[in-house]
């Protein structure tokens, strides 16, 4: 195990979940987001400074002997401390090929703390994987990459006026990231949000799948159907929930768009 007193901040540390990468995984949620996607069911994330929020109540992902105030939202880590708890499950990602993802938030809105625990992973022979968005500078990125498996990409909306709209940042260094990281050979599990009448248009599929269809290293897309699940959360938060009334989308139409990806040859996945 590494010594490192880096610090970073994380709202959630999830145990035995299966839905962000191979196997058996940990994921580490950290705090802070650049983007504000209007479909967002995190929206506790997007700070990046701890808060407190009157029964928020997120103290379940964690261990007992790591836990939160119960309306605490982010702790500040150690990088020992998070290898700590990282370790602890060591067995059940040696049995299910599995690991650790860094989820977020946006993971790379962290640099150095995320360095010290990816080099800390890889020096305890644990898969590491990170769910990004992508919005980083190119050098960053590049930097983490050193010490990353697997990443899970976010291509939200291709028409960088809507993407500027719906998550409020433009979309160009996200896509100029996600063919540098291909030009790495990182392997990559594209993720789409399928948001009804956002994400889900022809003319955006369309242009995801030509855009995606010039890498090389895509092994698997994953659909993402939009859910309500957060909204309570903005209630609670007293933040803005702009998706009004909007559904989750209609599981024939998430058959379709998974047809849709199929002529790419890889696999394609409803959920994550
Ligand atoms: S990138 Fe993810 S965490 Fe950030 S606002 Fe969008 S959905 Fe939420």
């Amino acid at each position: 195990m590494t010594a490192s007193s880096q610090k970073g901040i994380i709202f959630n540390i999830q145990r035995f979940a299966i839905h962000d990468g191979p196997g058996i995984r940990t994921t580490v949620f950290f705090k802070g987001c650049p983007l504000r996607c209007w479909w967002c069911h995190n929206p506790e994330s997007h700070k990046i400074l701890p808060e407190k929020i009157d029964g928020c109540n997120l103290r379940r992902g964690f261990d007992q002997s790591f836990s939160m105030d119960k309306d605490e939202v982010g702790k500040e880590i150690s990088v020992d401390e998070l290898m700590y708890e990282i370790i602890k499950d060591r067995v059940f990602y040696e049995e299910s090929n599995g690991g650790v993802t860094f989820s977020g938030g946006e993971p790379l809105m962290q640099p150095e703390f995320l360095k010290e625990a990816l080099v800390g992973c890889k020096a305890n022979g644990i898969h590491t994987a990170i769910d990004t968005s992508g919005f980083a500078s190119t050098e960053i990125l590049n930097d983490i990459a050193q010490s990353t498996d697997l990443f899970l990409y976010d291509i939200k909306l291709m028409s960088e006026d809507e993407h500027q709209n719906y998550t409020g940042v433009s979309n160009q260094r996200i896509l100029k990231n996600l063919i540098e990281v291909d030009k790495l050979g990182k392997k990559i599990i594209i993720r789409i949000p399928i948001v009804p009448e956002i994400t889900d248009t022809n003319e955006n599929l369309y242009a995801i799948r030509g855009f995606i269809s010039c890498l090389q290293n895509i092994i698997e897309i994953d659909l993402l159907p939009y859910h309500r699940i957060g909204e309570g959360k903005y209630k609670k938060y007293g933040r803005e929930n702009k998706m009004g009334e909007t559904k989750s989308p209609e599981s024939d139409n998430l058959e379709n768009i998974k047809k849709f990806f199929s002529d790419l040859k890889c696999k394609v996945k409803i959920g994550g």
